[in-house]
């Protein structure tokens, strides 16, 4: 690093600021930013990096950057996306960022016949551009292909993997055909039931999918198949701040047909407690306020009450999701079983307790005011109303004398036990009910006939806030998974370039991410294990479960006690009341004190008694196969593990995507306003890092990362050079001036079509060539 020489350096919002070196300490460097003259910023060597001569120029693939490194990625994304140039690719990993606006004609029709049959790198990077690479990679090995795409919430993954379904039954389906309709139907279908607005995204998937499309020996849609992911059932109950429920119960508040609205009892979404959790001031647009506004006037607004959303229809959008239910062949009878259990839910929500002071063993009973939502729930549940009370009041457990087990006795519950049991079943209802949806998009779209398949993987990335649970361990252990696939993956396509190219390199090595994943899915001491240990203790505890974690993982590597992290954005947590994570992406705190609950799928026995003996065909059907609970397990608590469902769940996935040809999108949101044109560059740098395309940078960086063309070569640098040079063609060109500069041999390999550079050195070549 030369004084005067053009650098980038760290910076808290923008990630990078571009400057000069105006003086070199012993370990930092003080840059004159270019942006504010008169002033430096002192940084660290190795968060110093070169920066392009042209900085105002950009690429389309990351690798053709003279320099390759976190701060040139993040110019040439910047640079790309000011032009509405969304995509880009770093080797064959496409990162795509969400512009917020409707981009004109780049997803047409037209544009779709545009990229069919053309190979990577031919037209400007899309995602059209991989869906095409993996349908050719399937047609010409005849392996099944996958898609994995990632990011964080709102980054533009489920809007990704939609235009990927489109292109590919667009392209090799029958236009008007059954099967490529429902296969595009099953999103707003799914959408409607597993989707909710955050304060991230006005429709954040809440569960993760892999769908599959299906093609049979003539390489055409034959059909599909659906698996998901840990649906985010806390939400049935409560929302944060801002947030939303399911999309379907204020969709069918707001428009189901007068006849069912009677049916249901149903009321404006603001009178039902699950949907009102996260009421306060929605968060509005000036745009927004103004429809509010005018919505307040109308008829619907009325109808909904305040928890009319101005940003989304529901009215509509109920619309498009009745008919998609018709379209995926779900029957009327079906239709409505799945309705009642909607509305059944929110009924279930506004059941509330009081202490019972009339019984002297203490207990609760049914708020007089509440009287109502239990019948309502109860009728809509197919189960007898009293009997409910009971379930939801007390809970049979097992007497125990003198070490010896006796019979079954009923336990009243306190308000809150209560309050938690009918949560339970609420859960528990609407959880099967999403599993009987994804099963009937299944049988829609049955796949007989199928040779391969083209998998695209759309599930939540690395995730860490505030307060970290259950639900973001498990994401982030299915990330981790990700990650070293990723990794083996990509190592292995650049080690395959590498021999194509004739290259002789050694092999590339790597630090894996295992022993991350060990910590986690180990039997015996991984915590999962762990969990589903505690839970199984008569008196499992959310203390003792965490002090088994540190004490059984004592010095791990990637395990800390909370208290030592320093992370100023997690909330204190006592030692015993959580862990800390060092995953790949960055250390995380986890938060316990639910982790034992939020594991068991279970409902008590009284409750499973109960929806066994229910007369509605719906509710029969999504609990059949259940084991039911006999006198013998009657007073046990009964334990399904939330995490060995899921862990299942993962392995069949991982084992699927190892047996195919992937594809990695890397989806990523600009800023946190929602907006178009606003490039938040600290916050991208860090997605970038979570996604672990610094990583592949890392990786490149042992291998020879920068690669250009011979002809490329050769008309940038033919103007420096004395005329009978130029009249070589480009590959003996660049043979000759190599060797004419005395050009160490470690530092680039000549390939067929290419030259590969070692990290910097393709720089240093451009310098030696300029200053000749
Ligand atoms: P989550 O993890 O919360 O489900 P996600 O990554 O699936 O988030 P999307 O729902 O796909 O995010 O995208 C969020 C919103 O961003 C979309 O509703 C849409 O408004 C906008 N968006 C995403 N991708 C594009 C795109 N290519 N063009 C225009 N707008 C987009
Ligand atoms: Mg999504």
């Amino acid at each position: 690093m030369d004084g005067g020489k053009k650098v980038w350096v760290p910076h808290p919002t923008d990630g990078f600021k571009l400057g000069r070196i105006v003086d070199i300490g012993a370990d930092s460097i003080s840059v004159e930013p270019f942006d504010a003259p008169g002033t430096t910023i002192n940084s660290l060597y190795d968060r110093t990096f070169p920066a392009e001569e042209y900085d105002n120029k950009d690429v389309e693939d990351n690798c053709a950057l003279m320099y390759l490194n976190e701060a040139t990625l993040l110019n040439n994304i910047r640079i790309r996306y000011m032009k509405n140039q969304i995509y880009s690719l770093t080797a064959n990993i496409l990162i795509a960022i969400n512009p917020y606006f409707e981009i004109p004609d780049l997803y047409t029709s037209a544009t779709i016949k545009k990229y069919r049959g053309k190979s990577l790198g031919t037209l400007p990077p899309h995602v059209y551009a991989i869906a095409d690479k993996a349908f050719r990679d399937m047609k010409v090995t005849k392996a099944s292909q996958s898609i994995i795409v990632s990011g964080e919430s709102g980054a533009g993954k489920t809007e990704s993997t939609k235009y990927i379904l489109r292109y590919l039954t667009e392209n090799w389906g029958s236009n008007s055909g059954p099967i490529e309709q429902r296969i595009l139907e099953s999103n707003p279908l799914l959408e409607a039931f597993g989707n909710a607005k955050t304060v991230r995204n006005n429709n954040s998937s809440r569960f993760g999918k892999f769908v599959e499309i299906h093609f049979d020996n003539k390489n055409m849609v034959c059909g599909g198949f659906i698996s998901h992911y840990l649906l985010e059932k806390s939400r049935i109950c409560t929302q944060s701040k801002d947030e939303r429920n399911y999309h379907i119960f204020y969709r069918l508040c707001a428009g189901a047909p007068e006849e069912l609205r009677k049916k249901l009892k149903l009321a404006p979404p603001d009178q039902f407690q699950y949907l009102r959790k996260g009421n306060t001031q929605f968060f509005c647009s000036r745009q927004t306020e103004k429809a509010l506004n005018q919505n307040r006037k109308s008829q619907q607004y009325l109808k909904l009450g305040s928890l009319n959303d101005p940003v989304l229809d529901d009215v509509r959008d109920f619309r498009v999701c009745d008919e998609a239910m018709t379209k995926m062949g779900i029957s009327d009878a079906d239709k409505s079983g799945i309705f009642m259990l909607v509305a059944a839910v929110l009924h279930l929500g506004n059941i509330t307790f009081e202490e019972n002071t009339e019984d002297t063993k203490g207990g609760c009973k049914v708020l007089p005011s509440a009287e109502d939502s239990l019948s309502a729930s109860a009728g809509l549940l197919g189960v007898d109303r009293e009997e409910l009370r009971d379930s939801l009041v007390s809970r049979v457990m097992q007497a125990t004398r003198g070490g010896v087990k006796g019979t079954a006795i009923k336990v009243p519950l306190k308000p809150s036990e209560a309050a938690s049991a009918r949560d339970a079943l609420a859960k528990a209802v609407y959880g099967r009910m999403f599993d009987f949806i994804v099963e009937s998009v299944n049988k829609g779209i049955p796949f007989n006939a199928s040779t391969s398949f083209i998998g695209i993987l759309d599930i939540a990335g690395f995730e860490y806030f505030q307060v970290n649970s259950f639900e973001q361990f498990c994401i982030n252990y299915c990330n981790e998974k990700l990650q070293q696939f990723f990794n083996e993956r990509i190592l292995k396509e650049e080690q395959a370039l590498y021999e194509k190219e004739g290259l002789n390199v050694k092999r590339i090595e790597w630090v894996d991410n295992q022993d991350c994943i060990e910590l986690v899915e180990a039997k015996g001491n991984g915590i999962f294990s762990l969990l589903d240990e505690e839970s199984k203790l008569p008196t499992p505890k959310p203390e003792h479960f965490t002090s088994e974690v540190h004490g059984r993982n004592k010095n791990h590597f990637r395990l800390s006690h909370p208290r030592k992290s320093k992370l100023k954005t997690h909330r204190d947590v006592r030692d015993d009341e959580g862990f800390l994570i060092r995953h790949f992406a960055g250390a995380v705190c986890y938060h316990t004190v639910q982790f034992l609950e939020k594991n068991n799928d279970a409902l008590h026995a009284s409750l499973e008694f109960l929806i066994q003996d229910s007369k509605n065909p719906l509710l029969q059907r999504l609990f059949t196969g259940e084991k039911a609970p006999t006198a013998k397990t009657a007073g046990k608590l009964i334990f399904i593990s939330v995490g060995s469902k899921f862990r299942k769940q993962l392995d069949v996935l991982m084992e699927k995507l190892a047996a195919t040809g992937t594809n990695f999108i890397r989806c990523i949101k600009p800023n946190l306003k929602m907006v178009d044109h606003l490039f938040e560059g600290a916050n991208i740098l860090s997605q970038l890092q979570c996604a672990g395309m610094v990583s592949v940078l890392e990786l490149m960086q042992q291998g020879y990362p920068s690669r250009t063309q011979f002809s490329e070569l050769y008309n940038m640098y033919k103007r420096y050079l004395p005329p009978e040079l130029s009249r070589l063609d480009p590959r003996l060109f660049c043979k000759s001036l190599f060797k004419a500069l005395g050009l160490d041999d470690k530092d680039f390999k000549f390939g067929m079509t290419k030259v590969f550079f070692r990290p910097g050195k393709f720089a240093e070549f451009d310098q030696i060539l300029k200053s000749d």
